[in-house]
Order: structure tokens, then C-alpha cells, then sequence
């Protein structure tokens, strides 16, 4: 029973008690009573007493509880978790708990009869004030939430409850606040403001799903990347597991990983709602409550849709030829090992066609860079419309190509696929308004006659090529084992001849050159002699050519200029200043932006005169047609320096090269001479040769001239001077000198 009602039975019986009470006894009428009657009136009286006795019993038990009440509420009062004020209608503090002195730091006693405000800091008194006119003008109960200062200074947080307590006319008599420190809350509070607004402001997308997935949250910049409303997926399933790209495998790994509350990282494409598709990192984690349990996820995604197309990019770049769009060297090889390791394990054969454009250079040099890749582009095109959609059309760079044929019985079955190749190209291109020839050499080779891995494959279709070129180009060869030493060679060749300048492998032979009627030495041809340690004597027939493809050629042609000069301004001073000196050029010098210079440059040093000079061209130089070609050969004529056409016989021959350049002698090639004594046909050739160019002003030099016979029948036909065995084979200076020394005046028999 509570002591409330104890207290309410114990005063009725109080009641009670004393309504039975009245006696009317008077001090006469106590004289006039009858002995039964004091005695009747005694016991009354003790009895009286007893009553009393209890009740004053009563009286001190009710005091006590009373007492242990008052004392209860005062403690619950004034150590109370909240604060509890009173503030009279004038603000003053009347009356306060403990923990309200405690907040501020005070004693109670300090408290009474200060004003609450000063407590207030600055910068919240106008709320505060305008809180106390809410309160006494609503006549309702208030609250808000103030930053009170404590007797140190500091600032904390409160919440104020206040009620007015009203006189009978509604005026405000007093304020009873209620004050809670929300110190920590507020704290909190911040904390999670700053923290959402992060998310909300954060660069990346964020969702807060619950543990089925169930969208609870969107930030805005999923609203802006996925163009869906907060609004039109809270609520719903995410999607965001939901990808086109993600794999079962990868999708259960996923769900394994988030619910074992890890945190899963990925990278996945995603749906917007204009349908549109983009690329997100995506990193899904788990929020467990207290318990341990998921629940919540939170995915925090980063739209990396540009970098996944600058890979993208990237990939194509390092994969794909940026000017035709065929695969290039690098995936072209990487499929070429794929089908040979599929051609391994099926039993089959993989054929490798390696195409070289022919004169592809010229056309690049003579109509400009831009007309050659429109022809790369266009031969690419040729190329792809022969094979069939699962072959692969390559481009390993420059004007090299490769085709891939799989599936295929045996090397042969490449052989139409070559065919359709050279037919395609035997139309012309049209180019810039021009109607142009280009013609391509094929080599083949085959998977598993002609090797087993790639590399193998393409070194040898290469050969093959090479070996079209040889052979007359615009066709197509296969591999055999005896192209595969060529190749060898030739790779030995281009090894050594680096750097065999600086090693002094080279020396310069001088053939004297002999006027037929004198038999006297009027000058002679430098040529070149390459002994190497490796390769023993490589003769210039071999090592030139190659040297002209590596670009050798250029500082070699340097070096054999400026020795053989030398050697002829001393075997001009010392035997004979009208001695001249033959040099041959490679077309690959005509490139040489600096070769009139460099010429100049080497007779200045010298110290000889231009007329002592002559360049020893081949038709091959002019053949190119080349800008750069003619204005050379001018400005060398014009410098005075005899220009030779060389080898006459093997090119064209042609009489228009003749005409059209400032030739200054003929020199017919060893071959011709070699057999006019025994070939009709050639003494012909020889002797139109001889009439031609005297017609046009030209002496002529018989090369290879090896018997007497042939000398006379040169001689008969007023050919003016030959080289050749007969006189003297190609010399080293010390032996050059020796004969002009042995006197004679350089006569040879
Ligand atoms: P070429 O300019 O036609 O030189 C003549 C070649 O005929 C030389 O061959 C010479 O040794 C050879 N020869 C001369 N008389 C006779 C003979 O009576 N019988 C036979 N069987 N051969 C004879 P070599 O020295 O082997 O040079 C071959 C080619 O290499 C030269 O042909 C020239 O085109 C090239 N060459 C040589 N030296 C140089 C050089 O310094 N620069 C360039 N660009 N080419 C050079
Ligand atoms: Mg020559
Ligand atoms: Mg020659």
C-alpha cells in the first residue's frame, strides 16, 4: 500500500475518534455527581487518556513518514539527472536542485537571487529572451535549446522545459525550468551533419541499402550520375548488384563476402536510367549493429567510366595500327602464337603470308607522306576484302603486312589467298587524282613445315618475301630451308657492318683506268674492300646493298670520298696532275640532304679540282625519279665534277636518262664486255652503245675488259678508254704506286 493512502485511512480514523469525544463537564457539576458517576467519569477519562495516547502515536508515526517523504523528494529533487529552477516572473533564480548548481559549477546557495540570464552566453540571450516571452504568452509549456556558460567559463548546451505557474488571473507568478545537458548530443548531432553532408557533397556515389538491399539512401551524385531521383529508388531493390558484366561466380563471391560483414571491392558496368551504360568502382560494406549483425549496406561507388575508356584507348592503341585500324605487330604476333598453340592441339596448319608493298618508299617520297598513308589505308582494305572474316590482317609497320590463315590443311591452301592478294592489286589506285601501280611481294610460310612457335614462323615468311623481291617482285614465294641461310647471312652481314667504320675494317682498291689508245693510266675507281674477323672478305656486291637498307652507306661513302681524294692528290702531285678519280655513289647518298656539300667540302680539303672528280651512278638512281636525285646531279655538273653513268647495259639503258641528265661518260658494264667476243648480241649492244654516246658528246669506259681481243674490237669501235683484268685488277695504293713509280709515265702493256 503507498504511503499516500495509508495516511488518507489513518486521518479517517482520527475522525472518527473525535466525534465520539463530548463530554459537557463543568467543575459544579462534578460536586453534584454521584460517586458512580466520578467513577464512570475517571474511567471515561483514562479512557480519554489512552485515545489520546494513541492518537499522539499516530501523529509521530505519520510525521515520520512525512519526514522520510520529504526527505526522498528532496534527494530525487535535488540530485535529479536534469536541473531544476525556479525563476521568478522578475528572472531571478528563487530556488534550484543540486545538479543545477553542479552544471554551473556553483553552490547552490550562489545561485538564489541571479538572474538565470547571466548564465545565458552572449550569443544566445535573444533566444533566450524570446523563449521566456513565448512562455508567458502562450501560457503553455516551452522548451529550447540554449549554450549556458558554468562558472569556469565554459560553454555547455541545455535544454530549457519551462512552464509558467499563473495566478488565478493568468499572471505569471513564477517559471519552473527543467534543464537537461545536451552537451553530447549536440556533439553528435554536429558530427552527424558534418558527416552527412560529406556524403551527401561526396564526389562519389553512395547508397545505404538495408541488408536485403533495399534502398534506404541515395546521395545526390548518384542522383546526377545515374539520372534516377532519390525519390524513385528509396524503398526499392538496388540494382547495384545487379551488372550485365558481373559474373554468377564474382556475383555469389560478392554476397558471400558482405554477409560474412567484409567489405567486397569491384569494378562493374551499370545501367542509368536514360539507359546509358557506365563504369563504377564500387566498394560494398557491411554496418553491423551491437549484436554483430548486417544492418545496413553501404556502397560507396566512383564512376570510372573515363578511365575504363582511356584504358579502353590505351588497350586499342597498344593492340591496333592507328592509321588502318588492323591489328598491329604486337596482337598480329600474339594471335599468330595463339593459332599455332590451337593448330598444336587440333593437328593443323597455320599459314603466315608476309606482304611488302613494292616501291612503296618512292611513292612515300615523291607524292608526300599523306598520299602514302591514303595507299596504306587502301591496301589495307584490299588486303581485308581477300581473306575471310576469321583470318587476321596484320600490320607490322611501315608498309609490311601480314596475313594469318587457320584452319587450313596445308601451306598450299595459301596459295589462292596470294593469288586473290596480287590480283586485288593489280588495280590501280587512285590516289589524289592520280591513277598509281603498287604491286606487293608475298612470302609464306607454314605451321609445321616451315617452323613452331611465331617468331620462327614470321623470320621465315620474311625470307620467303625477301626472296619475291629478289625475284622480280609482285608475286608470291614460300619458304625453303636454303632462304633461311640467305637470311642468316644477311643478318651477319648487318651485325658486323655496325661499327665496322670505327674498327677499320675497311681499306680502298684503286683500278687504273687506261686510255685504249696510250695504254697510259689516266685515273682510276675507288673501290671499296670490307675485311672482317667474323665474315673473312665480303665482297662490295654483298655488303653494299645492305649497307644502303641499314644507312651505313652514308658514312662509308664519306670515308671512301675523302680517302680516295687524298690518295689522289698525291698521286697527282706526284706522278700526274690530270689523274682523276672515280667514285661510285649508292642512290641511298642521293637521300643525304648534305652530299653536294659534303663533296665540295672533301675536294676543298683535298685540295683538287673539280674536273679531277667523277661520280659513278647507276640507272637504278635515276630510275627513282626523285626531286632531290636531279638537283644533286646539277649542281655536281655545275660544280664541274664529271658525272659517269655506271653498269650501263643492266638497267634500262635507257636513252632518255642519257639526254635528260648532264652525263659526262658511259661505262659499259663487264658483262656486255665479257662476251663480245663470243656473243653476237652483245657485241651489238656494246658497239650501239659506244655510237649512242658518242652522238650525245659522252666518251665511253669499257669495264671488265680482260683480253686483247676484246680491247681491239673496243678499240675498233673508238671506245676511248676500258678497266678491266688486262691492265690491272682493283689495287691497294702501295701497289697503284709501285707501277707509277716503275716509270712509263703510268703506260700499262
Ligand atoms: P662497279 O662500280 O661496276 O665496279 C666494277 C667492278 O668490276 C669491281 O668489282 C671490279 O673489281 C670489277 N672488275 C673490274 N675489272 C674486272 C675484270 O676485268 N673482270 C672482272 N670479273 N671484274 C672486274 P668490285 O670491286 O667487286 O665492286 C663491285 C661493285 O660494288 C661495284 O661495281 C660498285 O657498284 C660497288 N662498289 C664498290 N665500291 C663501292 C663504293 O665505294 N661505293 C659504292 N657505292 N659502291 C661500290
Ligand atoms: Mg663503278
Ligand atoms: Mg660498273
Amino acid at each position: 500500500m503507498s504511503k499516500d493512502k495509508q495516511l488518507s485511512v489513518d486521518r479517517s480514523g482520527l475522525r472518527s475518534r473525535a466525534e465520539k469525544r463530548v463530554i459537557p463537564v463543568d467543575k459544579q457539576s462534578i460536586a453534584e455527581m454521584s460517586t458512580d458517576d466520578i467513577a464512570a467519569l475517571l474511567h471515561e477519562l483514562e479512557t480519554h487518556q489512552i485515545e489520546l495516547e494513541m492518537q499522539n502515536e499516530e501523529l509521530l508515526s505519520t510525521q515520520n513518514v512525512l519526514v522520510e517523504m520529504r526527505d526522498q523528494y528532496t534527494e530525487l529533487y535535488d540530485f535529479a539527472p536534469v536541473g531544476y529552477v525556479t525563476v521568478s516572473a522578475q528572472g531571478l533564480i528563487i530556488q534550484s536542485n543540486l545538479t543545477f548548481a553542479e552544471m554551473l559549477g556553483l553552490p547552490r546557495s550562489h545561485l538564489f537571487n541571479q538572474r538565470l540570464s547571466q548564465f545565458v552566453i552572449e550569443e544566445d540571450q535573444d533566444n533566450y529572451y524570446h523563449y521566456l516571452r513565448k512562455l508567458t504568452g502562450t501560457h503553455q509549456a516551452q522548451s529550447c535549446e540554449l549554450r549556458l556558460r558554468n562558472q569556469s567559463d565554459d560553454p555547455f548546451w541545455a535544454r530549457l522545459d519551462s512552464i509558467c505557474v499563473e495566478s488565478s488571473d493568468s499572471e505569471c507568478l513564477k517559471i519552473r525550468c527543467v534543464l537537461t545537458d545536451i552537451t553530447d548530443r549536440k556533439l553528435r548531432d554536429e558530427q552527424i551533419r558534418t558527416l552527412s553532408q560529406a556524403v551527401e557533397q561526396s564526389p562519389v556515389s553512395v547508397i545505404v541499402t538495408d541488408p536485403d538491399g533495399v534502398i534506404e539512401y541515395v546521395n545526390s551524385t548518384f542522383e546526377v550520375t545515374t539520372g534516377y531521383q532519390s525519390s524513385e529508388v528509396k524503398g526499392k531493390k538496388s540494382k547495384f548488384l545487379e551488372s550485365a558484366n558481373l559474373s554468377k561466380e564474382v556475383y555469389l563471391e560478392l554476397w558471400q563476402t558482405i554477409s560474412n560483414g567484409m567489405s567486397w571491392q569491384g569494378e562493374y558496368q551499370k545501367q542509368k536510367k536514360n539507359g546509358g551504360i557506365f563504369w563504377e568502382y564500387a566498394n560494398i560494406s557491411p554496418v553491423l549493429d551491437e549484436s554483430g549483425r548486417v544492418c545496413h549496406l553501404v556502397s560507396i561507388n566512383e564512376d570510372i567510366t573515363l578511365r575504363k575508356q582511356q584504358e579502353e584507348h590505351i588497350l586499342h592503341q597498344a593492340n591496333f595500327d592507328a592509321l588502318t585500324g588492323l591489328s598491329n605487330r604486337f596482337l598480329a604476333l600474339d594471335r599468330l602464337s595463339q593459332l599455332v598453340s590451337e593448330a598444336k592441339r587440333n593437328k593443323e596448319c597455320v599459314a603466315v603470308l608476309f606482304l611488302d608493298l613494292d616501291d612503296f618508299k618512292k611513292i612515300n617520297d615523291t607524292m608526300g607522306h599523306e598520299a602514302g598513308d591514303k595507299l596504306l589505308i587502301e591496301a589495307s582494305t584490299r588486303l581485308r576484302s581477300v581473306v575471310r572474316a576469321s583470318d587476321t590482317v596484320g600490320r607490322l609497320g611501315g608498309d609490311e603486312f601480314i596475313v594469318l590463315l587457320s584452319g587450313i590443311t596445308d601451306g598450299t591452301d595459301a596459295i589462292p589467298v596470294a593469288e586473290n592478294i596480287l590480283a586485288r592489286f593489280r588495280d590501280t589506285f587512285s590516289i589524289d587524282g592520280r591513277e598509281l601501280v603498287l604491286t606487293t611481294s608475298i612470302g609464306i610460310a607454314a605451321y609445321p613445315v616451315d617452323g613452331n612457335s611465331a617468331s620462327e614462323l614470321l623470320r621465315n615468311a620474311d625470307s620467303a618475301m625477301y626472296f619475291s623481291k629478289e625475284h622480280g617482285r609482285n608475286t608470291y614465294s614460300f619458304f625453303t630451308d636454303a632462304m633461311n641461310k640467305e637470311v642468316s647471312r644477311r643478318l651477319l652481314l648487318e651485325e658486323q657492318l655496325h661499327g665496322a667504320l670505327e674498327r677499320d675494317e675497311f681499306r680502298i682498291c684503286y683500278q687504273p683506268v687506261v686510255n685504249i689508245e696510250s695504254h697510259l693510266i689516266i685515273g682510276f675507281e675507288a673501290l671499296l674492300r670490307w675485311h672482317n674477323p667474323a665474315l673473312g672478305e665480303v665482297s662490295p656486291m654483298e655488303f653494299i646493298p645492305i649497307a644502303e637498307h641499314t644507312g651505313h652507306i652514308l658514312p662509308i661513302g664519306q670515308y671512301v670520298l675523302t680517302r680516295s681524294l687524298n690518295r689522289l692528290v698525291d698521286w697527282q702531285q706526284k706522278y700526274n696532275p690530270s689523274f682523276t678519280m672515280a667514285i661510285n655513289l649508292s642512290p641511298r647518298q642521293f637521300r643525304d640532304p648534305n652530299l653536294v656539300t659534303f663533296i665540295k667540302q672533301a675536294m676543298h680539303q683535298a685540295g683538287i679540282t673539280s674536273e679531277s672528280l667523277e661520280m659513278e651512278i647507276t640507272e637504278g638512281v635515276l630510275m627513282s625519279g626523285h626531286a632531290y636525285i636531279d638537283d644533286a646531279l646539277i649542281a655536281l655538273s655545275e660544280l664541274g665534277v664529271g658525272i659517269v653513268m655506271d653498269d650501263f647495259g643492266t638497267g634500262y639503258s635507257s636513252l632518255s636518262y642519257l639526254r635528260s641528265y648532264p652525263f659526262d661518260s658511259l661505262k659499259i658494264d663487264r658483262t656486255f664486255v665479257n662476251d663480245i667476243t663470243a656473243d653476237m648480241a652483245d657485241r651489238k649492244l656494246v658497239i650501239a652503245a659506244i655510237a649512242m654516246a658518242h652522238s650525245l658528246g659522252l666518251t665511253v669506259v669499257a669495264e671488265g675488259v680482260e683480253t686483247e681481243e676484246q680491247l681491239a674490237l673496243l678499240a675498233s669501235q673508238g671506245c676511248e678508254f676500258a678497266q678491266g683484268y688486262f691492265f690491272s685488277k682493283p689495287l691497294f695504293s702501295e701497289e697503284i704506286a709501285e707501277i707509277l713509280k716503275s716509270g712509263g709515265g703510268g703506260r700499262l702493256p
